[in-house]
């Protein structure tokens, strides 16, 4: 374990020389004695487990707290230790995250019933609003748990597996780690859904074998043409996650076939600045035509809700095969994999005295776009006022918000009073478009039913539907939904409408 706790240090001296290591080290002797000789399930001391979830935090770059109270996490829980002690010991900083991170374990988010499901929910947000290092730890612990989950109990795999999926990767993903949430979701789903996950794995094998030799001569061929051009890249493949190509597939319009998915493998271009981004995409048109009817994302000009940064197009590669092309800056990449884990450690360095040249332009997703995290921000910030004070303003802000599901799972934030048609316009501006109908919960409701937090909602459309009416205008209650409606009468010349 000596060697383990080694490669913790090495790991957090590459990104942090100013680390409190010798704070670390007296967690990793504290942690050494209180579970001393406590054996998981899986046969592995508790120790190696706190060194798991300690390494997830090191790859998101964590400071000297988040990592002491990594290694601290089970204490209280498993350890017997009471929280005074620990804050004693560690400090308040320290106390407190070990206590939001027992807190959150001892909220059962799914297998309750569902006012429960909901309150529990809504007081994980609080706590995250705390502090969001209590989710970032929590999600590393749900992780290796994850890994070690076939030693628990069939019952048990399939509460845990059904809260991961349900609240924890979609928390992930609303955070921007979306390798994170991908990762928790392919550990979720042969727990869930054992025979399709089966299918899926012996099926897709040979495609994603045949992609990945088709990405490894396009990898090539655009090496070249980058150097030529004098643009410096690395280029990579990305295969995607089992599970997301499993949704994927499900999808009306893939009708099962997975010949109909271009993204198997991913080719992706990591170049240093936006305007490469750019150049690149010229240089990938140059040699690739795009495939005409996919057409370019660009997620750059106009980043998805969670932040998430990056240009896709649609080409035909090597052999004419169709593939997807992903090009990003370093920072975006980071970004898109760490999420709010890498907007925390530039916040961190910003404080830390590292020049705002060093971080340019782009660190943050403008600012509408991440409004969910920025509060949670925000709140945290607010943090520092009396107790009291502090507890009426968190559960005031988050009684204005409510969290609905879309069939998949996915939790979607909302202001109060919101509509099926403010959710719809949430996720997308075609989807509000076309809204014809909805169910909430699976029971059809008319488009301007109010929407309570837990709810599940659908959203029914049609093809031929040519736009919003003007009338929605009257019961949305976001902006979005107001602009995106308003948009229409704009273009079209029925324009004279006020606000
Ligand atoms: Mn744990």
């Amino acid at each position: 374990m000596e060697k383990e706790f080694k490669k913790l240090i090495e790991k957090i001296k590459s990104y942090d020389q100013g680390a409190d290591f010798e704070e670390i080290k007296k967690a990793f002797l504290f942690a050494s004695k209180v579970h001393q000789g406590q054996i998981r399930r899986s046969g592995e001391p508790v120790l190696r487990h706190l060194l798991s979830v300690v390494l997830v935090l090191a790859d998101w770059k964590l400071d000297s707290t988040s990592i002491e109270a990594g290694l601290l996490h089970d204490s209280v829980e498993d350890g017997g230790v009471s929280p005074q002690l620990i804050e004693k010991e560690f400090g308040e900083e320290v106390g407190e995250l070990v206590n939001g991170v027992t807190k959150i374990g001892e909220l059962k988010l799914r297998g309750s019933e569902e006012e429960k499901f909901v309150e529990n929910l809504r007081k994980m947000l609080v706590t995250m609003a705390h502090d969001l290092r209590v989710v970032l730890i929590k999600l590393a612990d749900r992780y290796h748990n994850m890994q070690t989950l076939a030693f628990l109990p069939l019952e048990k795999q399939k509460r845990i597996a059904k809260e991961t999926l349900g609240v924890y990767a979609p928390l992930a993903e609303r955070l921007g780690i979306g390798e994170m949430a991908g990762k928790l979701e392919d550990l979720a789903f042969p727990y869930l859904y054992p025979e399709d996950f089966a299918w899926i794995k012996s099926f897709s094998a040979p495609f994603y074998h045949q992609t990945e030799e088709i990405i490894e001569e396009a990898k090539e061929e655009i090496l070249e043409e980058l150097k030529k051009e004098k643009t410096k890249g690395e280029v990579s493949g990305r295969a995607k996650h089992l599970y997301s190509l499993w949704q994927k597939l499900l999808r009306p319009e893939i009708e099962k076939d997975i010949s109909k998915i271009y993204d198997l493998v991913a080719l992706r271009i990591l170049v240093s600045s936006v305007r490469d981004c750019y150049a690149t995409l010229g240089v990938v048109h140059k040699i690739w035509k795009p495939v005409p009817f996919k057409g370019v994302s660009d997620f750059i000009a106009q980043p998805k809700p969670n932040g998430y940064r990056s240009i896709h197009t649609t080409v035909f590669g090597p052999r004419g095969k169709i593939i997807e092309v992903q090009i990003r800056t370093y920072q975006m990449h980071e970004e898109g994999e760490n999420g709010i884990a890498a907007h925390w450690y530039y916040g961190y360095l910003k404080t830390a005295g590292v020049s705002d040249k060093r971080l340019e332009d782009g660190v943050f997703a403008p600012n509408e776009k991440l409004s969910w995290v920025r509060q949670l921000v925000l709140w945290q910030k607010e943090i520092v006022g009396s107790q009291e004070f502090l507890e009426a303003l968190k559960f005031d802000a988050l009684k204005h918000r409510i969290f609905v599901f879309s069939p998949k799972g996915d939790v979607f934030d909302l202001p109060a009073e919101s509509t099926p048609i403010d959710f719809a316009y949430a996720i997308h501006s075609e989807l509000g478009d076309k809204a014809m109908g909805a169910k909430v919960n699976g029971k059809m409701v008319s488009l301007d039913f109010r929407l309570k937090s837990g709810d599940m909602v659908e959203i029914l459309t049609s093809e031929k539907k040519k736009g919003p009416s003007r009338d929605w205008l009257s019961f949305v209650v976001t902006r979005v939904a107001k602009k995106e409606i308003l948009k229409h009468f704009r273009s079209s010349k029925e324009a004279g409408y006020k606000v």
